[in-house]
């Protein structure tokens, strides 16, 4: 058996990528091992979008470099956004690459590996990004078994100042409902209890299609043709969020109390200048709607510190605007120049001091109100997805509320009472800390 040792970097939009991959690669012939010196097939599916990640790419691509110096035998191949961002500089300063994709020859990773292993040249293979996957592409989940991803768009048409990914990624692509019900119910079969919708922006999902395609549309087809018990939504843009779709939540009990919606600033002239199309008012009136319609939901955003021309004063209204909006989770993130975007050109740049300082003193005042707020969370029964075996102690199982995404929000420590990875069993909770919660296993028909 041929030996693939694959390393996935980036978001989860990426993570089906490598997903489907790994179902490729092993229907030709490849087992995947944990261990890179072990590896035939060494490959680093990459993020590219921001500065630190493409050093994060370019130190993993040089460390598995390292095995293939040692054993020249190895194939050593390199996808994704870095590639699509800057694939043949790559070429010239990786001679140790023996095959370069970007984001659209996941699809065919096993005929461009082959023909790798022929050439002594490294293969770049770049091509405008175009390629929607469907339901005909297999995925091997990386993920627990019990949960899954599903992309249902691919690229952007939202044109955000400081971002590279519709560069990258290229136009909107929406896949068809037909299509991702099939999809989700083949998950379903595989075990999945909880189905995580991913986009690049969720609620522009079938604007491009000449269908009548859209996310209402999408929730509806996956709560008629799936049993998954747990829907969540990620990523949806502030101005897309309807009272049509939240309506549906509100009467939908599958479909999770849950919303991200990244914000990325609350100034209307920094938003301006980010080229989001909505402005402080419009963000207090979300917030109340949100609130009227789903009042027990968790609210999570993003926030971007240290933008050109960003003032104390607007770091200081943000600050205010979440003592009053009062959310539950919220990331917080430095803003990186990007050679490539508009924002590159803009000028009052802040410095890195500077950023990191905002971003700390956002962050504070986001975790005492996630603090308080977690509290009134003891005392009350919820529905926990168990996850397992707690990476904090063996003496404790870990799971996660309808309120607590996988990979980025807190989780429920289980200190009583045993169940099995992917059951979703009631937990009452004893304890609560800034983003975690502390709960024992009811009986069933325990009060
Ligand atoms: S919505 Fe904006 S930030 Fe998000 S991927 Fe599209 S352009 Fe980038």
């Amino acid at each position: 058996m041929k030996k693939l040792h694959l390393v996935s970097l980036g978001c989860p939009k990426n993570l089906v990528d490598s997903e489907v991959m790994l179902a490729r690669l092993e229907q030709d012939g490849y087992g995947v091992v944990a261990d890179p010196a072990e590896a035939d097939l060494l490959l680093v599916n990459t993020c590219g979008f921001i500065g630190p990640a493409v050093q994060e790419a370019i130190d993993e691509i040089l460390r598995l470099a390292e095995y293939k110096r040692a054993d020249p035998a190895k194939l050593l191949v390199v996808t994704g956004c870095l590639v699509q961002r800057y694939g043949a500089d790559l070429q010239k300063e990786l001679p140790e690459v023996d095959l370069f994709t970007g984001t659209d020859g996941f699809q065919e990773i096993d005929a461009l590996i082959r023909r790798a292993g022929h050439d002594p040249e490294a293969l770049l293979d770049l091509r405008p990004a175009k390629f929607l996957m469907d339901s005909s592409s297999a995925r091997r989940l990386s993920t627990p078994f019990f949960r899954s991803y599903l992309k249902i768009t691919e690229g952007c048409d939202n044109r955000c100042s400081y971002c590279m990914i519709p560069s990258i990624r290229g136009k909107l692509r929406s896949r068809a409902i037909a299509d991702l019900t099939t999809e989700a119910d083949r998950l379903a079969a595989m075990g999945v209890r909880e189905l995580t919708l991913i986009a690049q922006d969720l609620t522009a999902y079938g604007n491009e299609r000449q269908d009548s395609a859209d996310l209402v549309r999408l929730l509806k087809a996956l709560l008629a043709g799936t049993d998954i018990p747990w829907i969540r939504l990620l990523y949806l843009y502030p101005t897309g969020i309807t009272d049509e779709l939240l309506t549906l939540m509100a009467a939908e009990p599958r479909l999770l109390p849950y919303l991200d919606i990244p914000f990325q600033h609350v100034a209307d002239r920094v938003l301006r200048r980010m080229n989001r199309r909505y402005g402080r008012h419009d963000l207090d009136t979300l917030v109340a709607r949100v609130r009227r319609f789903l009042p027990a939901a968790a609210l999570r955003t993003t926030l971007l510190v240290g933008f050109p021309g960003e003032s104390e004063a607007e770091v200081e209204e943000m600050i205010d605007c979440l003592r009053r909006w009062r959310l539950d989770n919220v990331g917080v993130f430095r803003y990186a120049d990007e050679d490539g975007c508009p924002a590159y050109r803009l000028a009052d740049k802040v410095s890195e001091e500077t950023k990191e300082r905002r971003h700390d003193r956002v962050m504070k005042a986001q975790a005492e109100i996630s603090t308080e707020k977690q509290q009134h969370y003891v005392g009350m029964d919820l529905p926990v997805l168990i996850e397992g075996i707690s990476r904090e102690s063996d003496l404790l199982l870990e799971g996660r509320t309808m309120f607590q995404a996988p990979e980025i929000d807190g989780c429920v420590y289980i200190t009583a009472g045993t169940a099995n990875p992917g059951d979703i069993v009631q937990v009452r909770i004893t304890g609560a800390h800034t983003y975690d919660l502390v709960g024992e296993i009811m009986e069933p028909g325990e009060n």
